[in-house]
């Protein structure tokens, strides 16, 4: 791999072998690898979508372009999982595991849906102030949140 931050397709499937990579979303996963939550965001109208698509939803441009958002947003949605599928770091004997909607800073109704990291579990809750981090999952970066510095 010459450049890690710029991989070929196949490589970029290969790294990310335990995700769905497609020409819709080969841009968002490559931020990954520069440890940037890459939103497609039209070039016409400014609206932001989330997951990618080819189009934007709201003007039906397809002039859309994959745009690296601050990582700032409030806990919209928060849920904990006594049991689901199995991952890397994911110990569901220790705890529920907690998965949150982000609303994104961007824009309202912008959400990524991810986990929070680096606090108690118990202390998650709804409008919490949070900020992009990452983890290494799958041997690759993989985008979570944690409690917002001030
Ligand atoms: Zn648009």
């Amino acid at each position: 791999m010459a450049n890690p931050l710029a991989p070929t397709d196949a490589e970029l499937v290969d790294r990310f072998a335990h995700f769905k990579v497609d020409r819709d979303n080969a841009a968002f996963y490559r931020g990954w690898l520069a440890h940037e939550l890459r939103i497609n965001r039209c070039a016409d109208c400014g609206h932001w979508h989330q997951p990618p698509r080819p189009m934007c939803p709201k003007c039906w441009s397809w002039n859309v372009t994959p745009t690296a958002v601050s990582g700032r947003g409030r806990v919209h949605l928060l849920m904990r999982l006594y049991q689901g599928p199995s991952a890397p770091g994911v110990d569901y004997s220790a705890g529920p595991y907690p998965v949150v909607s982000v609303e994104l800073e961007e824009q309202p109704g912008l959400r990524y849906t991810s986990t929070v990291v680096n606090c108690d579990p118990a202390t998650i809750a709804i409008d919490m102030p949070v900020q992009l981090t990452w983890i290494d999952r799958y041997a690759a970066p993989f985008a979570v949140f944690e409690p917002a510095k001030a």
